[in-house]
C-alpha cells in the first residue's frame, strides 16, 4: 500500500524548501564552494572579504523557486546578503547599479 498523499499543497512546497536548504548545506561543505570562497571576493560588490565572512546567497531565493545548484549560489559579504533580503527586487537592482557606478573597475 502506498502512503496517502497529504491533501495540503503547501506541505509540498515546505518539503521542497527543506530539500533545497539541505542541498545548500551540503554544497556549503563541498570543495567547490570552499574554492569559491577562498577567492575572498563578494560576488555582488566585488569587495575582498575573508572567506569565513562570505555567506552563501541564492541568486533566486529558495522561497521563490530557486534551487541549490552551482549556477544559483554565489558568495556574498554579510552586508550584501542582508541588503538583498531586506530590499525588494527593484531596490536590489538599483543597489547593484549604484555599486557598479561607484567602482568602474568592478567586473
Ligand atoms: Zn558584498
Amino acid at each position: 500500500m502506498k502512503p496517502e498523499l497529504s491533501p495540503y499543497a503547501y506541505d509540498l512546497d515546505e518539503a521542497q524548501i527543506r530539500a533545497e536548504r539541505a542541498k545548500a548545506r551540503k554544497l556549503r561543505q563541498s570543495q567547490w564552494w570552499k574554492r569559491r570562497c577562498a577567492k575572498g571576493r563578494c560576488y555582488y560588490c566585488g569587495r575582498s572579504t575573508p572567506a569565513r565572512e562570505l555567506t552563501m546567497d541564492h541568486i533566486v531565493p529558495i522561497a521563490r523557486g530557486g534551487k541549490s545548484t552551482r549556477a544559483n549560489v554565489v558568495p556574498a559579504c554579510k552586508e550584501c546578503n542582508s541588503n538583498k533580503k531586506q530590499l525588494l527586487p527593484m531596490e536590489w537592482e538599483s543597489y547593484l547599479e549604484k555599486i557598479s557606478q561607484a567602482d568602474p573597475d568592478h567586473n
